[in-house]
């Protein structure tokens, strides 16, 4: 008896500071078309959503022309960054993004007509990885991707770890350091203030700028917009030496975090994401470990693996889109 084949699709939409993707997946989770577009969003909330939508259009008008006619498109997994509301899909502080306050589930949803699940973008990105990449067979699996700021997610017996209506694990904002730098979030001597992306180019910059880093000052100067990551991983391969202690610093950094977290959630799984650990997995691995060991009690440190992601810049898409269809049909997976 052939087995009849879903009619159903799903999206994942990522909204990133910088950009925004969107990808139409089918039941299997491969991924049929893909969308990106810049997110522009000092143009304000209403012109943004209309092009969050016009985006999840593009991307399920290219799907369709490789789909059968009967083709649905059945929910979004939308992915944002900072805390959310998963009962209401509102959105509080998106500094990246620059709105706060918004109801973006609702609106996305009723300006494409589809349903719309909202997700923290490192809750989507470690529920991908849960699901289809290095947390597959996880109990407890807790995601950390430091970038632009620093995110967590835990996805525990496959469900997502969140508070009774917020996401959860803003491990990003775990004090490390009293009286340290001054974080986006007001406090002080936050894990990404002392460990983010912006962080390591703000050591780099001055780094290259006192003339300890040749390399990097030849490849971006001392902007720091222009220290990114692949940058940071290409200037530490040339043997910018200074270059390589910032960047080990923040990524031990990160394992005092992840000891914390450890110490509080026993973990069996610490997935590593984002664009710094992409373009230097084993450098974040080791120094991580060593962190993470030296910060948790005796009884955890040889309790838990960590691992690097394997889905790369498609992890909080996949998550979004099948965390999307998990809510829906309530598969357990
Ligand atoms: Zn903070």
């Amino acid at each position: 008896m052939a087995v009849r084949k879903s009619n159903k699709y799903w999206a994942g939409f990522d909204l990133g500071g910088t950009k925004m993707r969107v990808a139409v997946f089918n039941a299997d989770f491969k991924l049929v078309a893909l969308a990106e577009a810049k997110t522009k969003g000092f143009k304000g909330v209403r012109d943004g959503v209309r092009r969050m939508a016009e985006l999840l259009n593009e991307a399920w008008t290219a799907a369709r022309k490789k789909l059968p006619p009967r083709a649905r498109l059945a929910g979004v997994g939308l992915a944002c960054p900072g805390p959310v509301n998963v009962v209401t899909g509102v959105v509080r502080e998106m500094n990246n993004v620059g709105w706060h306050n918004v109801h973006l589930g609702l609106m996305l949803s009723r300006l494409s007509g589809v349903p719309v699940t909202v997700i923290n973008d490192v809750d989507a990105g470690t529920y991908g990885e849960y699901r289809f990449g290095a947390g597959q067979g996880g109990r407890c699996v807790v995601g950390v991707f430091p970038g632009t700021g620093v995110g967590g997610g835990c996805v525990l017996r496959g469900e997502l770890l969140t508070g009774a209506e917020w996401s959860a694990l803003e491990i990003g904002h775990l004090p490390v350091m009293p009286r340290g730098p001054l974080c986006g979030c007001g406090q002080r001597g936050c894990l990404e203030a002392v460990a983010s992306r912006l962080a390591i180019a703000q050591a780099a910059a001055a780094a290259a700028y006192r003339g300890e880093a040749p390399h990097l000052l030849a490849e971006a100067g001392t902007d720091l917009q222009n220290i990114r990551s692949k940058v940071i991983a290409k200037s530490i391969a040339a043997g910018d030496a200074a270059v390589e202690r910032i960047v080990r610093n923040a990524a031990i950094w990160i394992g005092v975090g992840v000891g914390a977290v450890v110490n509080l959630l026993a973990p069996d799984r610490i997935v590593l994401g984002g664009g710094l650990v992409e373009a230097m997995p084993s450098l974040y691995r080791e120094a991580v470990g060593i962190g993470a060991r030296k910060r948790a009690m005796r009884t955890y440190q040889n309790t838990f693996k960590i691992v690097v992601a394997k889905l790369g810049d498609n992890a909080a898409i996949t998550g979004a889109a099948a965390w999307a269809q998990k809510k829906a049909e309530g598969c357990r997976l």
